[in-house]
């Protein structure tokens, strides 16, 4: 991986626009998990190898995480399902502190108590757990974790026969009604709805199957990163 990194070791601030634009236009693997783009047309946030015709390169905005990019109002794409995308590393052991909330939230922590006693069990204040969130993440442990339990959901929904209430449970949501409400609010559709989407896994497997223009580039990548 060889996003710059200027003058910080946030991840937020190592994503570089061209750099991530390019890597989605040519569907390059190797930054699978490494960034997200946000297309601002359909609202809905994709891997940099999803199958789907790329958008133009002005639609489009960067976020480290899926996370970030649901933060920011996207929902996840159905193709490229950024659900199961390879978390990450960049930042792994930057912050000790952010890699253990992250391993405690994907646990449950959230599901079942609140920042405070996340931040405590990490011996930090919660607004500092906060800054540091938004500084390796790109979200608030509170958005992670809800990102975390639609992610868990969607994975059960794909690939067991588990009954709804069941996938809720073991996803970490409070009770079918929030799990059935977070849906309608990312997804636009209902549990039920997404599991009859059939999930073309070739189209994964081919790399840049569709022919990938690569030379988009000019004024409309250098807008400012969002
Ligand atoms: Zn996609």
């Amino acid at each position: 991986m060889k996003l710059r990194s200027p003058d910080s070791d946030s991840v937020v601030a190592m994503l570089d626009r061209e750099e991530c634009d390019r890597a989605r236009l040519a569907r390059d693997r190797r930054y699978d998990g490494h960034f997200f783009t946000g297309v601002r047309t359909t609202k809905i946030y994709c891997r940099p190898v999803c199958p789907v015709r790329p958008a133009q390169s002005r639609n489009v905005s960067f976020y480290p995480t899926a996370a970030a990019a649901q933060a920011a109002g996207f929902r996840p794409c159905l193709r490229c399902r950024p659900e199961v995308a390879p978390f990450s590393p960049a930042w792994k052991g930057s912050r000790a502190t952010v890699h253990r909330a992250v391993r405690l939230i994907r646990a449950g922590a959230l599901d079942r108590d609140g920042v405070d006693a996340l931040a405590e069990r990490l011996g930090i204040g919660p607004r500092h757990l906060d800054r540091l969130f938004a500084k390796h993440i790109g979200a608030s442990p509170l958005q992670f974790a809800q990102a975390n339990r639609l992610h868990k959901a969607k994975r059960l929904l794909d690939n067991t026969r588990l009954p709804m209430t069941e996938v809720a449970v073991r996803a970490g949501f409070s009770s079918l009604r929030r799990f059935n409400a977070t849906f309608a609010e990312v997804y636009k559709r209902s549990p039920t709805e997404i599991r009859r989407v059939p999930f073309k896994a070739a189209a994964l497997t081919r790399p840049c199957a569709l022919g990938v223009p690569r030379k988009e580039k000019g004024p409309a990548c250098a807008g400012p990163f969002p």
